[in-house]
């Protein structure tokens, strides 16, 4: 690890002129209500494997930013490192600090309803431990999922019993097609997903001033157990009205936002609003790093300005499922003002100047906020970026291409590289001109040139290391902790290789949920079609109470649910158990075979495997 440049010391200092320091608002919110901080800072797994660690961001105690960390960042990961238990009103409590997202609990006449129950089914257990510890034993009376996003529900079997649920004595609460999302989220683009999530989060890296401070949304995300209960109750539309354990809820849905299924709602009796991911204390994503598809800014604006209409003169306190709540109606209905202007902008200032020709890296660079939102704290750019974000909207209405012909069919990385060295004289004299360059403090710059050094000798230490160093910079002086993430994930395996993939959303409870027709399509996704382009196949399906029929032809699988036919060439019937088996270890014992017992063989010979580890940063 290197240290600080004197650039990087000079853009820090810029930071800290730039920006409204002095007020502390944020932190006497983020303390307020504060009743208790857990017994310990460690949650294990019950194989003693650590699940989260608080302890290990001690370090930020300290209040001056150090060379290593933009100040604003700093700031961010001190505000995220107050945790425990808080009030947010009597009756509405949160657990914040024990994992990526917050926990909320509201009390009922019975008992407690919860409102997101994090990651992993470890934290969600000790947040709702250290509740109980300080409200009364109270029982889980219902479930409430915000949004379709892991940290969302992924510990729900930590705070209920799916017996309950079952039973019909907890109901569990979401927006409208929450499970096909939650679901279908992992089944295209999951592998590559997750491998890109180790370096947006930064598991691997040290938690320390040179290494993950955070990834602004929250400090980082939770390694325990994924579960996943069905919802039993959907939220259908804005307007819908639920009395859950004795307490009236006003639900506004907000599909297409944060998450393609989301729900803001209301708290009449406590004065309560909770904008569950779409009012946070940062600039959020339009497009994540780790990839998905591009989100709309539009339709996000639109609804924060919806919710302020509908509960705006009713709120007296905002909380969300990130970060800390806003009191009192003014500051309150501010945030999402500041808020709905920061997506709106956004949204239309791209396109005025994508409607004059400049194209998305173009827009990025010039693209400035008005002093009225980019002096607001929590529209800063901690886990998304104005820059990747304006990028984002172009992609959205424009596609990747920029129009010029000159970019419609560019080499590929490796075949570009090795070109790009050779026409610039070879890589030693491309490394003696980026090492000026560095010295000149032009990082981006380097890291770009030497990438391509890397991509055509992947041997070349000396360009791996200068790369290194330049992302370490870039690194440092990232406000947004995604991107420094990123950064500082490739100077480490730059310099140390890749080391596997510690970030994981699917489980086996998330494969249980799957229907017939996301399992065929998981399937399809798999196929060599090159290697399938002289297979036709067709095959009958049945799994439980689903069928379905799937055609093989020109190497592509295309499936029918709810149908048989009768000249397939064999009829597959499974249970979960013996689905699971043949997907994941290829093992078709576990199924039962009618007509011709080699069909089934044919498909599953040309299936191929995803790589978990794939390289990013190496060719
Ligand atoms: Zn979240």
């Amino acid at each position: 690890m290197s240290r600080a440049t004197g650039e990087t010391i000079k853009q820090q200092e810029q930071v800290r002129l730039s920006l409204p320091f002095r007020d502390a608002q944020d932190f006497d919110d983020a303390q307020r209500g504060f009743i208790a901080k857990p017994n310990h800072g460690v949650v294990k797994g019950t194989d003693g494997r650590v699940v989260w660690d608080i302890d290990s961001f001690g370090f930020a105690e300290a209040e001056e930013a150090p060379d290593t960390v933009n100040p604003s960042l700093w700031r961010q990961l001190r505000l995220l490192t107050i945790h425990g238990l808080f009030e947010v009103v009597p009756g509405i409590y949160q657990v914040r600090g024990l994992d990526l997202s917050n926990i909320t609990f509201v009390e009922g006449t019975d008992g407690v309803i919860v409102i997101d129950p994090l990651i992993s089914a470890e934290t969600a257990a000790a947040a709702l431990a250290l509740y109980r510890e300080h409200r009364g034993d109270r029982p889980v009376t219902a479930v409430i999922y915000t949004h379709s996003h892991v940290d969302h529900f992924g510990g729900v079997r930590g705070v209920v019993d799916v017996a309950d649920v079952q039973a019909g004595r907890v109901p569990i609460v979401a927006p409208e097609h929450f499970l096909h999302h939650a679901i279908a989220e992992n089944i295209y683009a999951g592998t590559a997903m997750t491998r890109r999530a180790t370096y947006m989060y930064g598991p691997l890296l040290p938690r320390s001033p040179e290494g993950q401070v955070s990834t602004g949304l929250g400090l980082t995300t939770s390694v325990g157990q994924i579960t996943l209960i069905a919802p039993t109750l959907d939220i259908t539309a804005t307007g819908q009205r639920e009395v859950l354990d004795g307490v009236p809820i006003e639900f506004q849905v907000t599909p297409g936002t944060e998450a393609p299924s989301e729900m803001n709602f209301f708290f009449p009796d406590h004065g309560a609003l909770c904008g569950a991911e779409n009012v946070s204390h940062n600039l959020h994503n339009i497009l994540t790093l780790r990839g998905a598809l591009v989100r709309d800014p539009h339709m996000w604006s639109h609804y924060l300005n919806e919710a302020v209409t509908l509960f705006g003169d009713r709120t007296d306190v905002l909380f969300a499922s990130h970060h800390w709540p806003r009191w009192g109606r003014e500051h309150a209905i501010q945030l999402l003002a500041k808020q709905r202007d920061l997506y709106g902008y956004l949204h239309d200032q791209t396109l005025r100047l994508l409607n004059k020709g400049y194209v998305g890296s173009e827009i990025a660079e010039m693209f400035e906020l008005p002093p009225g939102l980019a002096n607001e704290w929590a529209n800063r750019g901690y886990y998304g970026s104005v820059s990747h974000n304006v990028k984002a909207i172009y992609q959205r209405y424009m596609g990747w291409f920029d129009g010029n012909p000159a970019h419609l069919w560019t080499h590929p990385p490796e075949e570009a590289a090795k070109r790009y060295v050779e026409f610039m004289g070879g890589a030693d004299s491309v490394l003696a001109q980026a090492r000026r360059s560095y010295e000149e403090g032009d990082y981006r710059w380097v890291a770009e040139v030497v990438s391509h050094v890397v991509f055509a000798d992947p041997d070349n230490t000396d360009a791996r290391e200068l790369e290194a160093r330049a992302l370490e910079q870039l690194g440092y002086q990232a406000e947004s902790g995604t991107w420094r993430n990123f950064y500082l994930m490739g100077a480490l395996e730059l310099r140390e290789g890749g080391k596997g993939t510690p970030v994981t959303t699917m489980s086996g409870d998330v494969l249980g949920a799957m229907t017939l027709s996301q399992i065929l399509d998981s399937i399809a996704v798999r196929v060599d079609g090159m290697r399938a382009a002289q297979e036709r196949l067709v095959l009958n399906w049945v799994l439980d109470d689903e069928q379905a029929v799937t055609t093989l032809n020109d190497g592509v699988l295309t499936h029918i649910v709810g149908t048989q036919v009768d000249n397939a060439d064999a009829t597959l019937t499974f249970d979960r158990p013996g689905l699971a088996k043949a997907l994941l270890a290829g093992d078709l014992s576990g199924m039962q075979v009618k007509g011709d017992e080699q069909a089934p063989g044919r498909l599953f010979a040309v299936l191929d495997a995803a790589d978990p580890d794939f390289e990013i940063v190496l060719p």
